[in-house]
């Protein structure tokens, strides 16, 4: 096919037939291949819309200082300087200009960790390719590719559509209208508004139902949504509810810390009658003291490092306030299929009229043996096998293909196991679904559970095949299979029974039905199969648990965690599978006609006792998300389909599978989980768990630290006292030290027994009474250790340049012992594992320690900071003293963790 400039101000695609338009790119059902996929790509680029632009570096520099803290030291840098205290200035304007430069690193940080987990969310599309059906990356389309769309999908570039059943789409972004439009392949007049092109899908709206196909007729900037706006993706910001409470927080304190300042300032000048430039400095010193300005960027920090922890972990966070939810799960709903099993399918029992056949094999190789009774045979012996491969292979949209020797499925894993099966009884599926084209179809959906094909083949026959849930199944038909060949009366009793045994033995049963039609029919109806169909006969796949599911399972009872399965499947096969994953209640199943008998406040009554829910539907999981939630339980919910997500918008915290989720799924998500697997899930939670921990951490460190320095000063002002610390030193420790220390609680890695604790309760307020408490008990211990050794060192006849420098090491020392003790809030700090700490902690204390050094010991900054070198022996006592504070909270915190475990006990 050579490459023809195809012209893409062409927009009349909806009044010419899905032929010319197949022409007009010189594409046709079978797609590109894949040289001119490539010359292509060269040619139109990658099928994306502009990002929205970001702002410019250096206005994002800038508004690092657009901070009311930093407006008060920029004017305080002002005064100083129309004073004549230049150094004051210059430490004001470094200290500014530094603690900028540190805001918009981290900022830079926290966003690069944004854009990578943007980038996991990405799109795929299904296409054919070279007469194959293939999935690629949404960008990689070109105009000419044909697309294969299905309910949940989100249309990736703008289409004609070639085929279409029972198709519609919801368009409400691009039409406002948010009705679904039904789809058709007729050509519509050249005039007709957006809405009314049935024939076309657009890029960026949402298949609800029915499944089709379409060739690519624009894409990235040229499609519509491109047209209307270049600025699609909204950004989101680095925030959660907790975060956002602990910024107004932050602004408020700021705000009435100022007041205060001011108010000293005056009484100390006017009635005071202190010099306005000592005076000013000191409630310089106490704003910068009392305000924690590094603490919001602090927390985004730490919700960042979390993002990326739960990324590694396959967790993709799509709605950051999911961070926080996910810590306080107390339930998880899990769909089976693929997250608590491997989802790797294989067809193990076949079941016929008069026979149940074993089947062998590896993976999705077309090849096995196939046993009765113990003996190998040939499928060629048993006419109805032949029939039922021929069902198997046409009622389904998957496909296989061979990878550096590995058969692997494209499409439904369970669909490619039935091609492997039909490979197995010796069918070409290939040649079969050349011969018997498929006409119509009415796709799986998993309210009604069966699929249907219409196909005709060239020599006039015409037969629909079904494939389903036996017991629907069941009462489509009328008749069976029989021996001879013939059809026969349905002996349902049998088939009932044959698949409760097949199920019990945790496989996934599938029954197959086939019904001549006359050639002339061309539309597939529902009502055509209703009470019609023959049963062929049935088959069980095995699906068997994930180990890792197994243990993620253990690991949630142990941290308070109740799982539940809710499944589509049979009873019986969830019932087997339960027991394998070890669920508690494994004994008792409700299925979705047992929910439907029941009202609201019985199903309440009986949602605790029963871990598996069988044969449910999408709607079944929202009733029961509000049955978990009405017992104040945090509830998770998996989902997959269209039709779950009112259930995950619902959930506390909605989790769509990454692999075969479909994208309707994943809008309506908090989490997406790249790997469908639900070990990711705890995995997830143990980072909830562990993020809410750290900013927990974070604050609790730096609230003690912000009052202790505020204290200091305000007692010295009250009582008329030298300031311990001078307002400059104040500046160097806030501004420098402590954001520095502050952010290596971002990086806490999860605590031992994390997983041992029971939930938190989601409306557990984060300024408790312990925390409240402990701010008061460490200021008070900080002011105290300040003070001590500053009296200590005006006593022994030291100047007050070396006293203050003692209680300024001291400062940072008792912030660096304090640190310690905050990294294990729940357990004791006196471990190996707690003193040896982790590398981004020893790479804090080692810069800080340094820069001490550096102010206490260089000639330069004694100069600028009117620091003085220190005794060695009085910085062992300054060490002591760090030591000794760090004995006393952590006592005080094994009693209070003693006493709270003997009232539980
Ligand atoms: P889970 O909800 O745990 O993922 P599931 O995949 O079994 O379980 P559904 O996808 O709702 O749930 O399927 C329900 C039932 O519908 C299956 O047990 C099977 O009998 C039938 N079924 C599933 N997929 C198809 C399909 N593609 N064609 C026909 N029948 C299907």
């Amino acid at each position: 096919m050579p490459t023809t400039k195809i012209n893409e101000a062409q927009t009349n695609w909806h009044s010419i037939s899905a032929e010319s338009s197949l022409e007009a790119l010189n594409s046709s059902t079978s797609g590109l291949d894949s040289s001119e996929a490539a010359a292509r790509l060269a040619q139109y680029g990658a099928n994306r819309l502009p990002e929205a632009a970001r702002r410019n570096v250096l206005i994002r520099f800038v508004l690092h200082f657009h901070n009311i803290l930093i407006y008060v030291l920029l004017g305080s840098a002002l005064i100083t300087a129309a004073l004549g205290h230049w150094i004051d200035t210059g430490v004001i304007l470094a200290v500014v200009v530094a603690n900028g430069i540190i805001g918009f690193i981290q900022e830079g940080k926290a966003e690069k960790a944004m854009d990578a987990i943007r980038q996991m969310l990405a799109p795929r599309a299904h296409v054919i390719r070279g007469g194959e059906r293939i999935s690629i990356d949404g960008e990689q389309l070109m105009p000419g590719d044909i697309v294969l769309l299905e309910a949940g999908d989100k249309v990736p570039a703008d289409l004609r559509l070639i085929t279409a059943h029972g198709m519609s789409v919801q368009e409400a972004i691009l039409t406002g209208e948010s009705v679904p439009v039904e789809k058709q392949t007729k050509p519509v007049a050249a005039n007709a508004p957006l809405g009314d092109r049935s024939c076309m899908c657009f890029s960026g709206t949402l298949v609800v139902s029915g499944q089709g196909r379409g060739v690519v007729v624009a894409t990235g900037s040229h499609t519509e949504i491109g047209r209307i706006s270049s600025l699609l993706f909204e950004v989101e910001t680095l925030t959660t509810p907790l975060v956002r409470q602990m910024g107004i927080f932050a602004r408020w304190l700021t705000v009435l810390i100022l007041l205060i300042a001011a108010l000293l300032l005056t009484y100390g000048y006017f009635v005071g009658q202190h010099d306005f430039a000592d005076m000013f400095m000191s409630v310089v010193g106490l704003s910068v003291a009392a305000i924690p300005e590094g603490l919001p960027a602090v927390l985004t920090i730490t919700l960042a490092v979390g993002v990326q922890a739960m990324a590694r972990r396959h967790a993709i966070v799509r709605r950051l306030p999911a961070i926080e939810t996910l810590g306080s799960v107390s339930v998880i709903c899990s769909d089976k299929t693929g997250t608590l099993t491997r989802n790797e399918m294989m067809v193990a029992s076949v079941l016929t009229r008069h026979h149940l056949f074993t089947l062998g094999g590896e993976g999705y190789a077309p090849n096995g043996d196939l046993m009765l009774d113990g003996a190998k045979i040939p499928p060629s012996e048993y006419a109805v096998l032949d029939e039922l491969a021929r069902a198997a292979t046409l009622c389904n949209d998957a496909a296989l293909h061979q990878k550096n020797g590995v058969w692997q499925a494209e499409g439904d894993p369970m669909e490619g196991a039935l091609l492997s099966f039909a490979g197995k009884m010796d069918v070409d599926t290939r040649t079969e679904r050349v011969t018997w084209a498929r006409t119509d179809a009415i796709p799986f959906d998993a309210c009604h559970r069966f699929m249907a094909t219409l196909n005709h083949d060239h020599a006039n026959h015409a037969f629909v095949f079904v494939k389903g849930a036996p017991e629907r199944m069941l009462g489509m038909c009328h008749n069976q299979r029989g021996a001879d060949g013939k059809p026969e009366p349905l002996n349902s009793r049998y088939w009932e029974q044959q698949a409760e045994t097949i199920a019990a033995q945790g496989q996934r049963v599938l029954a197959f039905a086939v019904k001549a039609v006359p050639p002339a029919h061309t539309v597939l109806e529902t009502t055509d199969l209703e009470g019609s169909l023959t049963l062929l006969g049935m088959v069980g796949m095995m699906d068997p648990p994930r180990p890792e599911a197994i243990a993620a399972v253990v690991e949630c009872h142990h941290a308070g965690i109740r799982v539940k399965m809710i499944t589509g499947d049979h009873a019986q096969t969830a019932a087997a599978i339960g027991r394998e994953i070890g669920l508690q209640n494994s004994g008792k199943v409700l299925t979705g006609a047992d929910l439907d008998g029941m009202d609201d406040r019985e199903l309440k009554e009986q949602v605790l006792d029963c871990d598996i829910f069988a044969r449910t539907s999408p709607e079944h999981k929202l009733r029961l998300v509000s049955a978990l939630q009405a017992h104040n339980m945090t509830v998770a919910m998996t989902g997959d389909g269209v039709n779950d997500a009112p259930a995950l918008k619902r959930a506390d915290a909605g989790i769509a599978m990454g692999l075969k989720g479909s994208e309707a799924a994943k809008e309506a998500a908090e989490l997406v989980l790249a790997d469908d697997n639900f070990a990711s899930i705890v995995a997830a939670i143990r980072e909830g768990r562990t993020v809410y921990d750290n900013l927990k951490k974070v604050i609790s460190w730096t609230l003690p630290t912000n009052a202790g320095e505020a204290m200091t000063i305000m007692v010295a002002l009250f009582f008329g006292m030298t300031l311990p610390v001078t307002p400059v030193q104040i500046l160097w420790v806030n501004l420098i030290t402590a954001v520095t220390l502050g952010i290596a609680l971002a990086f806490e890695p999860t605590e031992a027994h994390t997983m041992r604790r029971p939930p938190r309760q989601r409306d557990e307020p984060l300024l408790s009474g312990e925390l409240i408490w402990h701010i008061v008990f460490v200021s008070l211990l900080f002011l105290s250790g300040v003070y001590g050794i500053y009296n200590y060192a005006i006593e022994r006849g030291y100047s007050v340049d070396l006293a203050r420098t003692l209680a300024l090491n001291t400062l940072v020392a008792m912030e660096i012992f304090h640190l310690f003790f905050i990294r294990n809030i729940y357990g004791t700090s006196l471990t190996w594992q707690a003193v040896r700490g982790t590398t981004v902690v020893w790479t804090v204390v080692l810069v800080v320690v340094v820069a001490q050094f550096a102010i206490t010991y260089l000639p330069l900054l004694q100069a600028v900071f009117a620091t003085e070198a220190i005794p060695f022996l009085d910085g062992v006592l300054i060490l002591a003293i760090g030591a000794a504070l760090f004995a006393i909270i952590e006592t005080e915190k094994q009693i209070r963790l003693a006493f709270r475990r003997g009232r539980k006990g």
